[in-house]
């Protein structure tokens, strides 16, 4: 086993934990996300393999969102008044 890079006493131990992080404004959770934490501070690290996984998941939700924006047709904006439109004083 590995020692801890950040208490340097404890012994790393892989575990399976939940990720928990904000996505839009909504909670996303993946259980059982592979991680390795400290035995004596606990201290925790993603497994970083698996955590490029779900950054890549996000980044394509992301995308798809961003496409979605932009096919929605834009509300038509009002059309400017010319200064010719406006009734003398
Ligand atoms: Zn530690």
């Amino acid at each position: 086993m590995n020692i801890c890079p950040h208490c340097h006493i404890g012994r790393i131990q892989r575990q399976e934990v939940n990720y928990v992080c904000w996505l839009d404004g909504h909670m996303m959770l993946v259980p059982r996300t592979p991680a390795y934490v400290c035995d004596v501070c606990d201290n925790l690290e993603y497994d970083p393999d698996f955590m490029l996984g779900v950054r890549y998941l996000i980044h394509q939700h992301e995308a798809t969102q961003k496409q979605t924006t932009r096919a929605r047709p834009k509300k038509a904006a009002g059309k400017p008044a010319k200064s010719s439109d406006l009734a003398p004083l």
